[in-house]
């Protein structure tokens, strides 16, 4: 509950943000379906240094405003496969749930074509 309201905080931050960052480039409140060329930048970091960690963050910053428009964290971990792999393979629902699961997994995880059959969590 916490995270998901604190997520929705967040698009709501970075939405106004772009905004913000449209009238520092156009000098003036962009029309609604005006598309505005925003210069950024992005940096990353993993949680620990090598890329060994489970975890990092993308930032896209706006060079003109120096205000976060966009994020991305990645995991290597996606922890229903985890759970899944560990307890299930091998059942018979095992292959009809990852069918359903290895999109959305996919979206979220990077590693997630050398999951299946090959990672132990
Ligand atoms: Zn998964």
């Amino acid at each position: 509950m916490v995270s998901r309201i604190a997520e929705e905080e967040t698009e709501q931050q970075m939405k106004e943000a772009v905004e913000r960052a449209k009238l520092a480039v156009l000098g003036r409140p962009p029309n609604p379906s005006e598309t505005v060329d925003i210069v950024v930048t992005f940096d990353g970091t993993w949680a620990k240094r090598g890329f060994t960690s489970n975890f990092g963050v993308g930032v896209v910053m706006s060079a003109d405003t120096g205000e976060v428009l966009d994020r991305k964290v990645l995991s290597k971990i996606c922890l229903e496969c985890c759970h899944r792999t560990g307890a299930y393979k091998g059942k018979e629902d095992y292959r009809e749930w990852w069918d359903k699961h290895k999109e959305e997994c996919s979206e979220k995880f990077y590693w997630v074509k050398s999951c299946y059959g090959n990672r132990s969590c």
